[in-house]
């Protein structure tokens, strides 16, 4: 992640609006939402895909997706429902290359994932 711009922000270098941080992980808004609601999960340990996450610090990944439903519970949403989302590489249209999860809600969304 340290030549990402999710490293920048995690840094304070560049400015968004954090909404939650600890130890693991930390979560932004995004830039441009694709939702009413639409948060970006990132890990502070360095992975660049889904990928290069070994098996044995799967928990990596664990945490960010109890982070996300613990966010939409904390903000009122859990029940009426929401969306995670990894994207890895050109197919899967990843564009920041520090693995990350998208959490979308706030309305019905659409289906996914047709080319
Ligand atoms: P992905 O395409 O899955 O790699 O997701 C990267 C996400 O980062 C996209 O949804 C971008 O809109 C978002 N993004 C890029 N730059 C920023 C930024 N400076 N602040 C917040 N979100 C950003």
């Amino acid at each position: 992640m340290s030549d990402t711009i999710f490293h920048k922000i995690l840094h304070r270098q560049i400015p968004a609006e954090i909404v939650y941080e600890d130890e693991h992980l930390f979560a932004f808004r995004d830039i441009a939402p694709q939702a009413p609601v639409h948060v970006l999960f990132v890990p502070k340990r360095d992975y660049a895909t889904l990928n290069d996450v070994p098996e044995d610090d799967a928990v990596v990944i664990g945490r960010l997706a109890i982070a996300a439903a613990r966010y939409a519970k904390a903000q009122g949403f859990a029940e009426d429902g929401y969306r995670v989302v990894m994207n890895c590489n050109g197919h899967g249209g990843q564009t920041v290359f520090q693995v990350h999860l998208h959490l979308l809600a706030g309305a019905p969304l659409g289906r996914f994932g047709t080319p």
